[in-house]
């Protein structure tokens, strides 16, 4: 099959060399080389994905504890892989590695070029796309992996439902004095949960989701915001260093429920972009990519689009409430709501059975 991608960030990316494993011939269009450099936590599940493509991740940190709790107070649940019966729970990585290994994988299917409309398959014929040059193509499938930055899904008429958290995601690196390997934290501050990833053997990736004003001003002093990550995080860490200026990205939840039209397919944030705090977008993504390629051995390009998406409408609903939910539960400072969560927590921490679920869930296993 000939198949055209718009878009190569690390959605259109992997699902281009996915095909092209299978033996479909495949053309990348994307015209930036700049990337969003960001801490990604990727499940055992893309991890296999990522291995089956022959894409190895030398970098990062293997993910082997995730403690949750309430900063402040006493209730914690420690989410071990080896008791939950894996060896890790997936592996932390700065998207920049991730990044950098790809765009060498994909070179020779990108064309540095921005695609500037397509249109759907017709009676008349197969769907085709314009390129900034004139130049015109016509392949079986068009994949739009165009993180929804390019307007082009809104002109075949698939409108996205936009929703504003109202929340602005503080991203940045520190390096702390006494690392614990291969724990991960989840922090719920007052002001908006805290995620903290170890990339390196010190150093850990974090992503804060703040009010707007919060965001801003702790962006603008950096002794404020090493104050506040100080205070925020847990004592065991010790004294840390910011590594560079944090980022700021404000979030919003962008979604379509049927995101395919006659010959093409939306992937990745242009199809569903969720709340960062389970750090699920790129693995739910990959979870679709994988059905897509599998449905596309089978038959015409419309049916296997359609039946990919059918199967992982349960999945794919699931983990965007689940993330929902959990900014809504976690983001409100509340003294009898973080309570009941810290008892809820110490309570969940007894329970081996209840670990094992919400780890799976995690990783993008749903037993
Ligand atoms: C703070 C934060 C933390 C996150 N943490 C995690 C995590 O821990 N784990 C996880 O799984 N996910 C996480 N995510 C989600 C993850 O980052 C996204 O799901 C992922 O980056 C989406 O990739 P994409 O390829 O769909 O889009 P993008 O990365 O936006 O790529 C889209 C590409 O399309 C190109 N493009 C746009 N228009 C055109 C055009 N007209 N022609 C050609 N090319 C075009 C662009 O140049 C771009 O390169 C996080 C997100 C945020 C914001």
């Amino acid at each position: 099959m000939q198949i055209g991608i718009i878009g190569g960030g690390p959605v259109g990316s992997i699902v281009g060399l996915a095909l092209k494993r299978k033996g479909h011939t495949v053309r990348l269009f994307d015209p930036t080389t700049k990337k969003p450099k960001m801490s990604l936590a990727l499940s055992e599940t893309t991890l296999s994905l990522l291995e089956n493509i022959g894409v190895h991740l030398s970098a990062g940190q293997d993910l082997v504890e995730i403690l949750v709790n309430e900063k402040g107070l006493p209730g914690s649940m420690l989410l071990n892989a080896h008791e939950c019966g894996y060896s890790r729970f997936g592996r932390a990585i700065c998207s920049i590695e991730l990044d950098r290994i790809l765009t060498g994988q994909v070179a020779d299917m990108v064309e540095p070029m921005a695609v500037t409309q397509v249109r759907a398959r017709s009676t008349t014929g197969n769907p085709r796309i314009e390129l900034e040059t004139g130049e015109t193509s016509e392949p079986d499938l068009v994949i739009l992996a165009d993180g929804g930055r390019s307007g082009l899904s809104n002109s075949i008429g698939m409108d996205a439902q936009l929703r504003s958290f109202d929340r602005t995601a503080l991203l940045g690196r520190i390096q702390v004095e006494t690392p614990v390997s291969g724990r991960a934290y989840e922090r719920f501050i007052g002001t908006g949960p805290l995620a903290l990833l170890p990339i390196d053997s010190d150093v850990y990736g974090f992503v804060w989701s703040l009010a707007p004003r919060d965001a801003d001003a702790l962006k603008q002093a950096t002794p404020a915001l090493l104050d506040a990550l100080y205070l925020a995080l847990p004592r065991e860490l010790g004294r840390l260093e910011l590594v560079y200026d944090a980022v700021k990205i404000p979030l919003i939840e962008r979604w379509i429920d049927q995101p395919y039209r006659p010959g093409i397919v939306l992937l990745g944030n242009g199809a569903q972009t969720i709340h960062p705090v389970a750090g699920q977008g790129l693995n739910l993504a990959l979870r679709g990519v994988s059905r897509l390629v599998d449905a596309l051995a089978m038959g015409d390009p419309d049916t296997a689009v359609r039946e990919a998406f059918m199967s992982w409408k349960p999945n794919r609903d699931l983990t965007r409430l689940a993330s929902s939910s959990l900014e809504a539960l976690f983001d409100r400072d509340l003294l009898s709501r973080k309570l009941l969560t810290s008892i809820g927590m110490a309570l969940g921490d007894q329970s081996p059975w209840l670990k094992r679920k919400i780890s799976e869930a995690g990783m993008g296993i749903i037993s």
